[in-house]
């Protein structure tokens, strides 16, 4: 009878400590959490705030998102102030201190990653919204992809040592895949290597670098300030001069300037996904990549 007692407390403990042992996650946006399940796998839990059709700068907060914030152990964001819209009130209003600024559980990002565009000399208001530590969009480019899965098996290591073998083996098994698909994306990507493009916003500097196309204009005449008239016409002779046909938008923005523009040019105006979960079927940091290279690949096919 006692033995019995005493394998029953043991295994309920044994139990209670499983279930207490895994890192409670939550991210700013899809893509990060995205990369921690790679690495995380069933060791931890992870939440997005912002779902991946909604404008990351602008998040309306809601009270499920404090509720998360309370119960984290760890809280993942972009940085380079995208976030700074929204964030940081919920971060203080949510006293949790394992995921205040400086504190351990406070996870930017931003500095493990290439980060593009950064301003050189004095920002002003007159350059519009822009982002004075540079472009937050750097997810787009798989290296930084890459190094951020690094960085969070070290992170998650850190927080949580009996796992480190875990998490070493699902970043190894991470980084093969991707290396894998990058091959794939390259291969499709080469044929149109230097092709033009306009974009609405500056969300794919990064993928732009790395799979070698050029963008030559933006729909918004300043980084987070809407069509004019004036910018777009110039756009639209910008766009004839150089025979650029693909004016690329992200889902949250109006499609009424990019289809005029698309009209003028005889080009065509596509929505191009910046995050995971833009469409449902975007699940997963692979399927970004691939929804992305194949709408592009096809768009550009039909140019010479
Ligand atoms: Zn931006």
């Amino acid at each position: 009878m006692q033995t019995s007692r005493f394998v029953f407390v043991a295994a309920l403990s044994a139990s209670v400590c499983l279930a207490a042992s895994k890192i409670n996650a939550v991210t700013t946006t899809e893509d990060l959490a995205a990369i921690a399940r790679e690495v995380g796998g069933d060791r931890i839990t992870v939440e997005a705030i912002a779902k991946g059709y909604q404008d990351p700068h602008f998040v309306e907060p809601k009270p499920s998102f404090l509720l998360k914030l309370q119960k984290a152990d760890l809280l993942m964001l972009v940085g380079l102030e995208l976030e700074i819209g929204w964030l940081p009130p919920l971060i203080t209003q949510s006293r949790n201190p394992r995921i205040q600024p400086g504190a351990k559980g406070y996870l930017d990002m931003s500095q493990f990653c290439q980060v593009l565009d950064v301003p050189t000399g004095a920002i002003t208001r007159a350059m519009g919204d822009v982002h004075p530590l540079g472009n937050p969009h750097y997810w787009l480019d798989p290296e930084n992809g890459r190094r951020m899965a690094k960085a969070l098996q070290a992170k998650f290591s850190e927080m949580q040592n009996g796992d480190a073998a875990y998490f070493a083996e699902h970043e190894a098994d991470f980084e093969k895949r991707l290396t894998e698909a990058e091959k794939g994306w390259d291969a499709k990507m080469a044929p149109y290597a230097g092709r033009k493009v306009v974009t609405y916003h500056r969300s794919f500097s990064n993928f732009a670098a790395r799979f070698k196309l050029v963008i030559a204009d933006y729909v918004e005449p300043k980084p987070g300030i809407p069509p004019t008239p004036s910018h777009t016409l110039e756009v639209i002779n910008h766009m004839k001069q150089d025979g650029i046909k693909l004016i690329l938008v992200e889902p949250f923005f109006d499609m009424r300037t990019p289809d005029s523009i698309a009209r003028a040019t005889g080009g065509t105006a596509m929505v191009l996904l910046p995050m995971v979960g833009g469409e449902k079927q975007v699940t997963n940091y692979f399927q970004l990549f691939d929804y992305d290279i194949n709408l592009l690949t096809m768009a550009f096919a039909k140019y010479k």
